[in-house]
């Protein structure tokens, strides 16, 4: 059983049918670690997406089931990407959701990009 928190790894989801080119996306950046999209319904200014290329459902099954080059290389890509998008100076925000009370939506680990205003408050919901 694996430790993924979100069950088998599904093939069909859309960040699955993104990776083998079945949909499009708007592509900001890929390596052979990640694939880097703009998100279909930005919630700021600057809202990229950063998934692995491997098949993992979440952050739990890819911190734990990943090699370490496929962690460095997904890590290393989003402050890279980052730093090439010129966000630094300004600053950004990376957050994962993970399991049900997070709202993941699509089951491929993934981290969101936000930056282009204040983000302010970091949760809307205490
Ligand atoms: P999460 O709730 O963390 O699973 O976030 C999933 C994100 O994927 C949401 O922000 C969606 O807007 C975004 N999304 C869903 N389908 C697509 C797509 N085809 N292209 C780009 N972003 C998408």
């Amino acid at each position: 059983m694996p430790v993924n928190g979100l069950g088998a790894y599904d093939d069909s989801n859309v960040f699955a049918k993104i990776l083998r080119g079945a949909i499009p996306c708007r592509k900001v950046f890929e390596n052979e670690w990640v694939l880097a999209f703009h998100d279909i319904n930005p919630q700021a200014p600057v809202h990229v997406l950063v998934i692995p290329k491997g098949k993992y459902v979440s952050l739990a099954d890819f911190t734990a089931a990943a090699s370490e080059a496929e962690i460095a290389g997904f890590f290393r890509a989003v402050g890279a990407l980052a730093n090439e998008l010129g966000l630094e100076a300004a600053g950004y925000r990376v957050l994962a959701n993970m399991g049900p009370d997070a709202g993941q939506e699509v089951p491929h680990f993934h981290v969101h990009l936000f930056a282009g205003h204040n983000l302010g408050p970091m949760l809307t919901r205490r």
